[in-house]
């Protein structure tokens, strides 16, 4: 390149390009799954007819809002599913998750969570922390969890067993590992765990937190049988343009128990006015198979220079994907620390801001975190996390081009060598 724009160490550049070249086959493969979701989203919005009427948006009520009734037949198209809720009301991935299990579960019925412990902010809901803050067990609703095996994967055995008591309602799932170093579920586990489920116990509602995974793949959980798929606007869904909002997609009939839970009883999906969100959640959608391509080869690529460079990495380069977290363990506060400052230089907003560890609410350790994006908390955009404890590790994700997350990973292990927690001599 003729123009350097950034001081990156030379020897850093050269370890960059090599570590891209060992990425080419992880790269096509991931481009071809990119490339098939991007036809599947295009014949969605050719076969619904969306128009530039549909982007007008409604006001109070929503009476007939045809735009969004589009955008839900679209999303409904794309995942495999009866019916979908595409709001820019839910208010986080957590929101959505939330009203997905206040809408299906009733007092008495038991949540049974197949992948051992869920993502942190889904516990309070649950009840398992916190107390008198309405959570489902407030409501009667008991909870109970099959442990994943010491090798991070689901007990197949064991939920085939669990899930054959008539008053388990609902088998969760969480696709994505979050913040732990579980291997994430991918199509063909999941295509396991319904088979199980299905096979012990009929009428339980398959539902997946898909959190970080949709267009990953080929195919969405709804398209093996999983009755329920939620997740987040702000994160692969959104294509880093959809300003807030989550989606459900699944069964005809649980996406109304669901509508009746985030509007009212009696009205569901009828009402929900949009104001101006409809482009943006429509060309979000739109874009996303590539924002989420790109986001995943800036994870390989993350993996693959830092593998290199000597660290721990979770997935490797090698590694088939089902969503867009990379974890480098970074073995010391200071490399961590350091990790995350470059992460921030190198974002496109408030690049100048200099992250520190600081304790966040609910978390036992302090939490050091970069980001830098054109929307408040999007993960979709480059970012990236992690608790001060062994084995000091990130997590991060994102990027909204391959180009400007490889810079990003670039100024993460400068800012490394320059903080003297990385050494390029051997
Ligand atoms: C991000 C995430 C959530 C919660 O979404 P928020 O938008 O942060 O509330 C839940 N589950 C998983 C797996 C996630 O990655």
């Amino acid at each position: 390149m003729d123009q350097k724009f950034f001081d990156i160490d030379p020897r850093l550049e050269k370890l960059g390009e090599q570590a891209q070249l060992d990425c080419a086959p992880a790269f096509a493969r991931t481009e071809e799954i990119g490339e098939y979701n991007s036809r599947k989203v295009l014949a969605a919005f050719i076969h619904n007819g969306v128009s530039e009427s549909h982007f007008a948006g409604s006001t109070g009520y929503g009476y007939d809002d045809r735009g969004r009734e589009t955008l839900e037949a679209v999303m409904a198209e794309i995942t495999g599913s009866e019916d979908a809720l595409v709001r820019h009301h839910f208010v986080s991935g957590t929101h959505t998750l939330t009203t997905a299990l206040f809408g299906v579960l009733r007092p008495g019925d038991v949540m049974l969570s197949i992948t051992g412990l869920p993502y942190d902010t889904i516990q309070p809901v649950i009840g398992i922390r916190g107390e008198n803050c309405g959570s489902l067990k407030e409501f009667g609703i008991e909870y109970r969890q099959v442990n994943l095996l010491p090798d991070g994967t689901p007990d197949i055995e064991a939920i085939s067993e669990a899930v054959r008591d008539p008053r388990v309602k609902v088998a969760y799932v969480q696709r994505s590992r979050g913040y732990s170093l579980r291997p994430s579920i991918n199509m063909t586990m999941m295509e396991q765990l319904i088979r199980a489920v299905r096979q012990n116990n009929p009428k339980v509602i398959f539902m997946v937190d898909n959190c970080y995974g949709i267009f990953t793949e080929k195919l969405e959980p709804t398209q093996l049988g999983a009755d329920l798929i939620v997740g987040s606007l702000i994160k692969n869904a959104g294509g880093g343009i959809a300003r807030t909002g989550g989606y459900i997609a699944g069964r005809r009939d649980l996406i109304e128990q669901c509508a009746y839970r985030l509007t009212t009883p009696g009205q569901g999906k009828e009402i929900g006015c949009t104001l101006g969100e409809l482009r943006n959640m429509f060309l979000g959608l739109f874009l996303a198979p590539n924002v989420v391509c790109n986001a995943v080869k800036t994870a390989i690529f993350a993996a693959s220079l830092f593998e290199r460079l000597g660290f721990r990495v979770t997935p490797s380069c090698r590694d088939r994907r089902t969503d867009i977290i990379q974890s480098i363990e970074l073995g010391s506060e200071k490399g961590l620390v350091a990790f995350c400052k470059g992460i921030q230089r190198g974002a496109p907003v408030d690049s100048f801001v200099v992250p520190e560890p600081w304790d966040m609410p609910g978390y036992e350790n302090k939490v050091v975190m970069a980001a830098g994006a054109f929307h408040l908390g999007a993960s979709i955009e480059l970012s990236a996390d992690g608790p001060i404890r062994e084995p000091y590790a990130a997590w991060m994700q994102g990027g909204l081009t391959y180009f400007t997350g490889k810079t990003g990973l670039l100024l993460a292990a400068q800012t490394m060598l320059e903080d003297g927690v990385l050494s390029l001599e051997n």
